[in-house]
C-alpha cells in the first residue's frame, strides 16, 4: 500500500547522540492503524461458550504445519481461520467451518491453547440451528435421530451381527448383570468390516472367559461425532437414553470398540450424571496377552495408525503396540507421523460423513495421504483399532492404486489370526 505523504513527519536535520542526521534518516511516521476490520464475526464466535479461545490466537503459525487438512491442500489451521475471520469471512456460513476433523494436533502445539475441539462444535451448533449444514451431514443427523445410528439401519437389528460370531454374545436384558458391559457402537454393529472386528473380539472375550454382555437393540449411538459436528441436542438426548439403560443393569466396567465412544462415555457422559470405568478394547486386552496361546506365525510387516480419539484425545499409545508386538511373526514399523503427531484418517468431528464435501476443498483425502505414508514404510498390513478407519483406509488403498500392496486390518482381526481359531 503506498504511504500517505501526509502521515510522514520529517525534520530538515536531527542530532542523535551528537550525530547529525539528514532528513533521509530521521523520517518518522504518524501513528496509523495496522489493520482495520469489522470485529462482529470474531465477537460473535468468542462470545459463544467454547468459542472464546479463537480470540487468543497470536498468529505464531505453529498449528498450520501440523494440521492434516492443510497438509492435503485445504489451506487450513486455526491461524488461517482466525486471519480469515479478521478479514471478513463469516465462519458461520463458510465452508471452512466443516473442514476441521477435531483431530487435536493443533491444540497439542499451540502456546495459547486455541482449542478447536471447543470452537468448532460451538460455531457448528449455531450453523445447525440455522439449517446451514452440508446435505450429506444433515442426512446422517436425520438417520441418527430416526434409527439410533448414522447408517440408517434398523435399530431392531443392532445385535444381528452376533449370529456370525459362533460364540455366545449374551444380552444384558437376559443376564441383568455382568462384569463387563460391552458398548459395541454403530459401525461395529452394522458395517460389514466393523462386524468382522466385533466377531473377532467376541471370540477373544469368550476365550479369555470374560463375563460380558451387550445391550443390543437397547444401545443407541454414542453420538460423539455428531456432537462435534454441531448436533449437541441429539448427543444430549442419546446420552440420557444410554445412561437410563445403563442404570437398569449391574456391571463393573464398560468396554468399547470405538475410540469415539470411549471419548463420549469417559469425558462427556459424566456431565450428564453417567460416571463409569470405560476402557478401549486394546487397553483391556494388553495386560491379558499372556493368557492367549498364539498358534500361528503371521510373518507380517505391520504399521499402526494411532486413532486421534484413542491417542491424542485419550492418551492411549502403548496398548495397541503391545498387542501387535506380542503377535508371533509381526514386525512393527512406525510411520513418520505417529503417536502424538499421528496423522488423521479424516473421519473425526463429522468428517466420516463429509467425504463428498471435502473432495471440493482438498487435493487428496486424508485417508489417501495416510495410506501413502503406510505404503512408504514397506508394511504389508495397516493395523487400526477404530471402526471408522477400516472402511476409510480400504477405500483409500483402492483409490491410490495400492491394492495388493497393503491390506487394512483391525488389530483384533490380527489377534484372532494369530490365535489360529
Ligand atoms: S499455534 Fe495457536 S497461537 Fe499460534 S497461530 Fe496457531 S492457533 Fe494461533
Ligand atoms: S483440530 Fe486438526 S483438523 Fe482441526 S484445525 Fe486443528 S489440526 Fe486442523
Amino acid at each position: 500500500m503506498p504511504v500517505d505523504k501526509r502521515q510522514i513527519q520529517e525534520l530538515e536535520k536531527a542530532v542523535v547522540d551528537g550525530i547529525e542526521l539528514t532528513g533521509d534518516w530521521n523520517r518518522m511516521f504518524a501513528q496509523r492503524p495496522i489493520f482495520d476490520y469489522d470485529t462482529a464475526i470474531m465477537d460473535k464466535i468468542t462470545s459463544l461458550e467454547g468459542g472464546e479461545s479463537l480470540g487468543w490466537c497470536y498468529q505464531c503459525a505453529q498449528c498450520v504445519g501440523v494440521c492434516p487438512v492443510d497438509i492435503v491442500g485445504g489451506d487450513y489451521g486455526p491461524r488461517k481461520i482466525y486471519r480469515n475471520v479478521q478479514a471478513g469471512v463469516d465462519l458461520f456460513t463458510d465452508p471452512d467451518l466443516w473442514k476441521c476433523t477435531t483431530c487435536m494436533n493443533c491444540l497439542r502445539v499451540c502456546p495459547k491453547n486455541v482449542d478447536m475441539i471447543q470452537i468448532m462444535p460451538a460455531v457448528r451448533e449455531e450453523a445447525v440451528m440455522d439449517g446451514q449444514v452440508p446435505e450429506e451431514l444433515q442426512q446422517v443427523f436425520e438417520n441418527t435421530f430416526e434409527y439410533g445410528n448414522p447408517l440408517g439401519e434398523s435399530p431392531r437389528k443392532r445385535a444381528e451381527w452376533t449370529k456370525k460370531a459362533s460364540v455366545p454374545v449374551p444380552l444384558m436384558k437376559d443376564k441383568k448383570q455382568a462384569d463387563v458391559l460391552w458398548f459395541v457402537e454403530c459401525y461395529p454393529s452394522y458395517h460389514p468390516r466393523g462386524i468382522d472386528a466385533s466377531v473377532a473380539l467376541a471370540r477373544v472375550l469368550n476365550l479369555l472367559g470374560v463375563d460380558f454382555a451387550i445391550l443390543g437393540p437397547e444401545e443407541k449411538c454414542s453420538c460423539d461425532s455428531q456432537r462435534l459436528a454441531g448436533e449437541k441436542g441429539l448427543f444430549e438426548e442419546f446420552a440420557e437414553q444410554n445412561i437410563r439403560t445403563f442404570k437398569k443393569y449391574r456391571f463393573n466396567q464398560i468396554l468399547v470398540t470405538d475410540p469415539h465412544a470411549l471419548n463420549a462415555l469417559k469425558k462427556e457422559y459424566p456431565k450428564y450424571g453417567g460416571k463409569y470405568q470405560v476402557v478401549h478394547y486394546t487397553t483391556f486386552l494388553a495386560p491379558l496377552l499372556d493368557k492367549l496361546e498364539f498358534k500361528n506365525t503371521l510373518s507380517y510387516k505391520v504399521t499402526f495408525h494411532d486413532p486421534c480419539y484413542l491417542g491424542r484425545h485419550n492418551g492411549e499409545f502403548e496398548a495397541p503396540r503391545q498387542i501387535l508386538t506380542a503377535l508371533p511373526g509381526v514386525e512393527l514399523v512406525e510411520m513418520g507421523r505417529c503417536r502424538q503427531n499421528s496423522f488423521c484418517c479424516g473421519g473425526g468431528g463429522g468428517g466420516m460423513w463429509l467425504d463428498g464435501f471435502m473432495a471440493d476443498h482438498v487435493a487428496e483425502r486424508l485417508s489417501e495421504r495416510r495410506v501413502r505414508e503406510a505404503v512408504g514404510t514397506g508394511a504389508d498390513v495397516l493395523a487400526v483399532c477404530c471402526p471408522y478407519e477400516v472402511s476409510r483406509f480400504e477405500d483409500a488403498v483402492k483409490s491410490t492404486g495400492n491394492e495388493g500392496k497393503l491390506i487394512v486390518k483391525d488389530i483384533i482381526e490380527l489377534v484372532v489370526e494369530a490365535l489360529g481359531d
